[in-house]
């Protein structure tokens, strides 16, 4: 195992005294719990040479839940965003992603601002300095080439697969951003910019596997928001290699209102599949009717045309697109009928 460098490691208790350090270090990078950050500089991913703690940030530490709203600091530990009650009972969805995150260590040490950036995976990424190396690295580190499509005129098909971002993405969330020019405040889908471009330059709405994120530099995220709608179901399930703790082979959120015995709303986001978590586009056109076969079949079409699952992981592309399309028919049937 590669040993862990040397770097110096800071902990404000403010968010300004957080962004101060980060302008006066532009090296540094943010700190979680570390579940994923410290692993990539153990395989000389990245190599900051400061890490800023963001765990001892009082204001980011706090979860507001009620029936009118759903506010979530960036450095709340999983494992208690998982547990807290009225996150459990209005906003399920968000509750059981992140109980779904890792295991049960992972979840008491990771934070929801590390799950919201966490870096986007592949097999020729996720792997030793000297593995790398010994394979030219690629075009996400130092290399010239993406591994998994050679032809992809300098595109990263990298897979985004945090838990939290879907299930965030069905209620309409915002996020609120911190940095050194000041606070703004953007949709959560606005945040993932990997669009896998072709043949254009990245910019601060279209990225890829590589540049996924549309922080700007020196920015944290702070906080991250969602209104509640009290007649909308929701729910959260992946398909996972080891059940007790993995990445998602594919995971899937799905939101939906029921009236009567019509479908009047459905929202459905994905994670594992994409450079980005993916909000279906489309699914208003689903709804108004019974849940039947021409909304599965419509289902089947929306997942087909924008889930663009590459081979990032050991399980293959095709195979992660069929499951996300069949995890999210399951689950729109369990919410409209329970
Ligand atoms: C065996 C194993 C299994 C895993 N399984 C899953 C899984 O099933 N699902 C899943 O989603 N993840 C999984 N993970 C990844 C990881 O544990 C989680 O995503 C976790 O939530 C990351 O949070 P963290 O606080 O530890 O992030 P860190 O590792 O601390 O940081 C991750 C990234 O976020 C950045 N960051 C941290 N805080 C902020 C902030 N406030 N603003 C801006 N950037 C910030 C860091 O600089 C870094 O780039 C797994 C990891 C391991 C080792
Ligand atoms: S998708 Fe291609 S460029 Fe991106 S990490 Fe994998 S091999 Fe590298």
């Amino acid at each position: 195992m590669d040993a862990l460098p040397a770097f110096d490691l800071l902990r404000p208790t403010t968010l300004d005294e957080a962004i101060r350090i980060r302008v006066a270090h532009p090296g540094s990078m943010p700190l979680g719990g570390g579940t994923d950050l410290v692993v990539n500089i153990r395989r000389g991913i990245v190599a900051p040479a400061m890490l800023i703690d963001m765990n001892a940030v009082s204001e980011l530490k706090t979860i507001r839940a009620d029936a009118r709203g759903l506010e979530i600091g960036a450095s709340v530990k999983l494992a208690e965003l998982a547990g807290h009650p009225d996150v459990v009972k209005h906003y399920p969805v968000v509750a059981q992603a992140a109980g779904f995150i890792a295991g049960p260590t992972h979840r008491n040490m990771g934070t929801v601002g590390g799950n919201l950036c966490l870096d986007t995976r592949c097999i020729y990424y996720n792997q030793s300095e000297w593995w790398r190396s010994a394979n030219n690295h690629c075009l996400k580190t130092t290399g010239d080439i993406c591994h998994v499509a050679p032809k992809s005129r300098g595109v990263c098909f990298a897979t985004f697969s945090g838990d939290l971002a879907p299930a965030l993405l069905t209620l309409g969330a915002e996020v609120d951003l911190v940095g050194p020019t000041g606070r703004r405040t953007l949709p959560l889908s606005k945040l993932y910019i990997g669009h896998a471009r072709q043949g254009e330059p990245v910019t601060e709405t279209r990225g890829d596997g590589k540049y996924f994120l549309s922080l700007r530099p020196g920015e944290f995220v702070g906080a991250v928001r969602a209104k509640n709608m009290p007649e909308l179901r929701s729910a959260y399930d992946k398909i996972r290699i080891r059940r007790s703790i993995e990445y998602p082979v594919a995971g899937v959120a799905v939101a939906l209102r029921r009236e009567g015995n019509t479908l009047a709303d459905l929202r459905v986001a994905f994670t594992g599949t994409n450079p980005r978590p993916v909000l279906l586009e489309g699914t208003a056109a689903l709804c108004g009717g019974a849940l039947d076969e021409r909304v599965f079949k419509g289902l089947d079409d929306l997942v087909r045309d924008q889930i663009m699952a590459m081979k990032t992981t050991f399980t293959p592309g095709h195979y992660r697109r069929r499951v996300a399309g069949v995890l999210a028919r399951r689950l729109v049937t369990r919410l409209f009928t329970d």
